[in-house]
């Protein structure tokens, strides 16, 4: 037999949209599969019928594709291992259950809900960690039948070993111990008939072949029982590591406060997929080089070893940081297409690549391209207060000076403000900021020499006549 393939996988339940977090955890086992030249499985975990939707499947399986985190078996793709979605999987589920009853390694158990919060309190209040007492562990068959025969609808339990110690070397955190007096008998099977996480988990990442299990350490007290599960059932283990969780700056887990937002938040807003893997790469994982990577580049310099064991800090700027990179690299075709309908709308054809070229350095989403397109086109101006106040304090006779010699200079802010600095003897930022102020409405924005051709004479004529006529209006009163 060939060995088998490194194979990692993401594996979400689909209760929601994806966040920056459940990407990350995407993000880092693609990573991690494609340096080892090994397999991204994509399975889906919605056992939990009331919480999951199909939409939510859908959604993130569109929300992959567009982050370009391509998975090469699983859900949507197929593979050798299907079905995908663990509630397509129930049989196989069964057949594992089935076996660890027969050899006594699990037991029905009819504790109801409320008994098991109480003694979980009174465990507590006590100091002890709460832990299954172990009530319906003896039952005997007898007592089994006859309680289901009344109705009662018992869950099952893996019975754990005592006194054994598991050990495992998780891969980003090092050496765990866990004594399994401290775990208790859990539940594998609710009531319901639905598995709980931990044995639908572990079942299929031994079932469809994962070796490698990288996820957030919110998992990481689960290991210990997986482990006894496979154990139990003579099944391969994959590796575990574990990754620190993402938090906001102060520290508390990544909310929307934060700034965290769905991948579905993050594509209307105009983010470019590899702005966000290139932050996600880098959160919680370091490269040496600090260049705009490809999928590809990064997959090549991941390592394990290179995962923080403390909290990665989703940080806002880092992640605009890398917005501001793929805006500067995509090509003219890209970013207009990119600008969206408005913008479409204002620039004329002939203006297009000028306009992309103008103001491809000032912005980062559409909605600022939006904002220039209508600051270039408009009649109206809207300066801001400051603009505003510039505008106010500028030397007296410039803007009259600027409507004359504009007609001379009409796209050329080179020439123009040459003209002007002779003219008036204004130089340096008072003559810059005034012009800017007056042609703008703004203090900052993309090279006036790019601006002024598209602002055209007539517009530049006009935003000098208002601000001059302004200015005569308040200097007679
Ligand atoms: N469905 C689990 C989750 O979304 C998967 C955990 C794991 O990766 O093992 O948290």
């Amino acid at each position: 037999m060939p060995p088998a393939p490194f194979k990692t996988r993401f594996a979400p339940s689909p209760t929601g949209l994806l966040h920056l977090g459940n990407i990350r955890t995407a993000l880092f086992n693609l990573l991690l599969a494609r340096r080892q030249a090994g397999v991204f499985l994509l399975r889906i975990e919605d056992t939990d019928l009331d919480r999951s939707h199909a939409d939510h499947t859908a959604a993130l399986m569109l929300d992959l594709h567009w982050l370009g985190l391509a998975w090469q078996e699983g859900e949507g793709q197929g593979g050798e291992h299907a079905p995908y979605l663990q509630s397509q999987r129930g049989p196989l589920y069964q057949h594992y259950f089935s076996l660890l009853e027969q050899q006594r390694l699990a037991y029905p158990c009819f504790c109801s809900d409320r008994q098991l919060g109480i003694e979980r309190k009174t465990q507590l209040a006590a100091g002890r960690p709460p832990r299954y007492s172990g009530r319906c562990r003896a039952l005997t068959t007898a007592q089994v039948e006859e309680r289901i025969r009344a109705g009662e609808l018992p869950s099952l339990r893996f019975r754990v070993p005592a006194a054994l110690t598991v050990e495992f070397e998780d891969r980003v955190r090092g050496p765990q111990r866990f004594a399994s007096d401290d775990i208790g008998d859990f539940v594998i099977r609710r009531s319901t008939g639905a598995p709980a996480f931990f044995f639908s988990n572990a079942i299929d990442d031994a079932l469809m072949g994962v070796t490698f299990a990288l996820r957030g350490e919110d998992h990481l007290t689960n290991t210990p029982r997986q482990i006894l599960l496979l154990e139990a059932l003579a099944l391969p283990v994959p590796d575990y590591g574990h990754i620190a969780l993402v938090v906001g700056p102060d520290g508390a887990p990544l909310a929307k406060r934060h700034g965290s937002r769905t991948v579905r938040e993050l594509r209307d807003q105009g983010f470019f997929p590899a702005a966000i893997t290139n932050y996600l790469a880098r959160l919680g994982h370091t490269y040496s080089d600090n260049r705009f990577m490809s999928l590809d580049e990064l997959a090549a310099g991941f390592e394990v070893a290179r995962l923080g064991r403390a909290p990665a800090h989703f940080d806002e700027t880092q992640l605009l940081h890398w917005q501001h990179e793929a805006v500067h690299r995509a090509s003219d075709e890209e970013l207009w297409a990119w600008m969206g309908t408005d913008v479409h709308a204002l620039v004329p054809a002939d203006a297009r690549r000028a306009f992309v070229e103008a103001v491809r350095a000032n912005v980062w989403f559409p909605v600022d391209a939006r904002k220039w397109a209508r600051i270039v086109y408009s009649n109206e101006l809207a300066p801001t207060a400051a603009a505003r106040e510039a505008i106010r304090q500028a030397p007296a006779g410039l803007f009259g000076e600027a409507l004359r010699l504009i007609e001379r200079h009409p796209d050329d802010f080179k020439s123009l403000s040459e003209a002007l600095k002779q003219a008036t003897g204004i130089k340096g930022r008072n003559l810059f900021q005034p012009l800017r102020a007056a042609l703008t409405g703004e203090l900052d924005g993309p090279e006036m020499v790019k601006l002024l051709p598209l602002i055209g004479l007539e517009r530049a004529r006009h935003r000098f006549q208002i601000i001059g006529n302004q200015i005569t209006v308040k200097s007679e009163k």
